[in-house]
């Protein structure tokens, strides 16, 4: 059987299973993760966490299911959707540290923003309009 022969046949056995996703990748990459904090702590049962992950990745993959898993993969995404947004906002804020200055809105808490070294500026909330006075 050439290499050909066995792409063949893998593809034909992965009909009608799911394959992988990202939360199979997430939980792939922590089990990664944890696999190497065991090994740099000498902490067993973080191999023992890492090889159940490793287990439940295999299984999503290879599972018949499609609707369930995939669902799933939908409610992890909508779970990390809004972290990841304020995680990516707050790297953006850490970037332009230098150019922007970033408050928060008295009112609602909205993250606003004036340019840096313009003065004292007179802002209004787009969120609550309600208006400040900042020193740039
Ligand atoms: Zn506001």
């Amino acid at each position: 059987m050439g290499m050909s022969g066995f792409k063949t046949r893998l593809t034909a056995w992965m009909q009608g299973r799911y394959g992988t996703d990202e939360l199979n990748s997430m939980m792939f990459w922590i089990a990664v993760a944890l696999w190497l904090m065991g090994l740099l702590f000498n902490f067993g049962a973080f191999a023992v966490l890492s090889s159940a992950l490793l287990v439940v990745v295999l299984w999503r993959t290879f599972s018949r299911d499609v609707g369930r898993r995939s669902s799933e993969n939908e409610r992890y995404q909508q779970a990390v959707a809004e972290p990841r947004r304020n995680a990516s906002q707050a790297l953006a804020r850490f970037r332009n540290r230098k150019t922007t200055l970033y408050f928060r809105c008295e009112g609602c808490k909205a993250w606003l923003s004036v340019p840096r070294g313009k003065g004292s500026l007179r802002v209004v909330c787009p969120n609550c309009k309600k208006e400040t006075f900042k020193k740039s």
